[in-house]
C-alpha cells in the first residue's frame, strides 16, 4: 500500500525515532532532511558546507537550497511508491513547493502527522541527547532558538494541512512503544 505522509513536529518530540519505526511497518523509505544535511556536512560536500552555518545557529537552510535537494531525494526509485518525510516542509514555500512535486508525479499527501509535546519537555529531551551524543554545540541557547523558529515558521503549518483534512495530531509524550501505536491508529483511518 503506498502511503505519502509528512510527519511534523519540533525537535525533540521524537520524530526521527518515531519515523523510522513507522516507516519500517509501512514499508516506504523514511527521509529526514535533518540527517540528509548531517551526512552531508559530515562528508564536507558542498551541500555541507552551505548547510552548515544554518544548522550551527538553530536557523532553518534557505529554502532553494532544502527544496532542491528534497526533490532529488523524492526523485530516487525508492520515494515512487510512498515515503514518509521527517522535517520536511518546515516553511510556506516547501509546502508549496512539496505540493508542486507530487502535482508533477500525479500522487498528493496520505496524511500529514504533528507529534506534539510540551516546550519544556523537549528542552529536557534535547539537552540529554546533546550530552550523550557528545555534542557540546547544542546549547541551551540553540536549542530554544530552534523551538522558536519552529513555532514562527513550522507550526502554522499544521492548521494549513488541517485545513486540507490532512492533519492528524498525536501526543508525543509516553513510551516509544505508546507513541508508535498512536501513531498506527491514527494512521490506520487514512491507509485502508
Ligand atoms: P532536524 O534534525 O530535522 O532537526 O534538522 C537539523 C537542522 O537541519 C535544522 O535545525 C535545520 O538547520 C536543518 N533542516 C532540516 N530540515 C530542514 C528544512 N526542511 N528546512 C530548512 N532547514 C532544515
Amino acid at each position: 500500500m503506498s502511503a505519502r505522509l509528512v510527519l511534523l513536529g519540533p525537535p525533540g518530540a521524537g520524530k526521527g525515532t518515531q519515523a523510522a519505526r513507522i516507516s519500517e511497518r509501512l514499508g516506504v523509505p523514511a527521509i529526514s532532511t535533518g540527517d540528509i544535511f548531517r551526512a552531508n556536512v559530515a562528508e564536507q560536500t558542498e551541500l555541507g558546507r552551505r548547510a552548515q552555518r544554518y544548522m550551527d545557529a538553530g536557523e532553518y537552510v534557505p529554502d532553494e537550497v532544502t527544496n532542491a535537494m528534497v526533490r532529488d531525494r523524492l526523485a530516487q526509485r525508492d520515494a515512487a511508491d510512498g515515503f514518509l518525510l521527517d522535517g520536511y516542509p518546515r516553511t510556506a514555500d516547501q509546502v508549496a513547493e512539496l505540493d508542486g512535486m507530487l502535482a508533477d508525479a500525479g500522487t498528493e499527501l496520505t496524511a500529514v502527522v504533528e507529534l506534539t509535546a510540551d516546550t519544556d519537555e523537549v528542552v529536557a529531551r534535547m539537552l540529554r541527547r546533546a550530552a550523550e551524543q557528545g555534542r557540546p554545540d547544542d546549547t541551551e541557547v540553540v536549542i530554544r532558538r530552534r523551538l522558536e523558529v519552529y513555532a514562527e515558521q513550522t507550526a502554522p503549518l499544521a492548521d494549513r494541512y488541517a485545513g486540507r483534512g490532512l492533519l492528524l495530531r498525536v501526543d508525543g509524550l509516553g513510551g516509544i512503544d505508546e507513541v508508535t501505536e498512536r501513531i498506527m491508529g491514527a494512521l490506520a483511518s487514512r491507509l485502508g
